[in-house]
């Protein structure tokens, strides 16, 4: 149950410092305060970054995907958010111990992962059109009918997807569930904000071989030599009406 998970009221209340303490903004940089400054106000600069995060992992897992990105795409923040506590806390450890390995590089600043249930106030972590990527990894499957309103792409989820992605930004799916598949894929293309990406581009987007490759779920389903099954998404300007 997340009935004691903390949202925050707007993106602009969230302190992603404690997350990505390199990003954080020099005080130095800072506006100086001035009599007007409310508290708020005040907060808000204290907790400023220098970066948003612009890529984004559903239901992390273990947190496979997150370390293997978050090299590739060094001047991104990589953010996961899982909503089981332990997971999240394992992901949070093993990303501290990767920052302490490479210290002198600073690799790994730019990765972190917070519990979170995605299905719920997604906008209000993000602001619209601020991530580039999403990623979807082996979701539970949720095979019984009854409990397809669990399954993490739907109607109402695929618009707060498209509302915090940038036009042109991509939603990465992958499964080895062929029904599940066919679902995500009938969603998505329903869908007014999105289309179906090519599958030329989709097999030489670097990120597709990684999330292939690299999560806990996806090795698990190579050593079982189960299927996989990929499908991205791109968002499509905002019509002009
Ligand atoms: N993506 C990882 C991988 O490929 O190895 C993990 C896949 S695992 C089958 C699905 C994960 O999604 C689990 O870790 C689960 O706790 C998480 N999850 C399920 N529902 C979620 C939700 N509403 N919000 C955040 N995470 C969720």
């Amino acid at each position: 149950s997340d009935h004691q998970l903390e949202y925050p009221m707007s993106p602009e209340d969230m302190d992603w410092t404690p997350f990505f303490p390199a990003y954080k903004t020099d005080p130095e940089e800072l506006p100086e305060a001035t009599a007007s400054n409310d508290a708020q106000i005040e907060q808000r600069q204290q907790s400023s970054m220098r970066q948003d995060v612009e890529i984004l992992d559903i239901g992390c897992g273990f947190g496979g995907l997150l370390v293997a990105l978050a090299p590739k795409l060094p001047d991104k923040l990589v953010l996961g958010m899982e909503i089981r506590t332990q997971v999240t806390e394992f992901v949070q450890e093993r990303i501290r111990s990767l920052r302490a390995q490479h210290q002198d590089s600073n690799e790994f600043q730019n990765v972190s992962c917070i519990r979170a249930n995605t299905m719920k106030f997604l906008p209000n972590f993000f602001k619209k059109g601020q991530l580039s990527k999403i990623f979807i990894c082996f979701p539970d499957p949720h095979f019984k009918a009854r409990k397809h309103k669990a399954r993490i792409v739907s109607t109402t989820l695929n618009s707060e997807y498209a509302l915090v992605l940038r036009p042109g930004g991509i939603v990465y799916t992958i499964t080895d569930v062929e029904d599940l598949h066919n679902w995500m894929v009938h969603h998505l293309e329903l869908h007014p904000a999105f289309e179906r990406v090519s599958e030329g581009e989709q097999e030489s987007d670097e990120c597709v071989k990684i999330m292939t490759t690299e999560t806990e779920e996806g090795k698990k389903v190579e050593r079982n030599k189960g299927q996989k099954f990929v499908a991205l998404f791109r968002r499509l300007e905002d019509p002009p009406w």
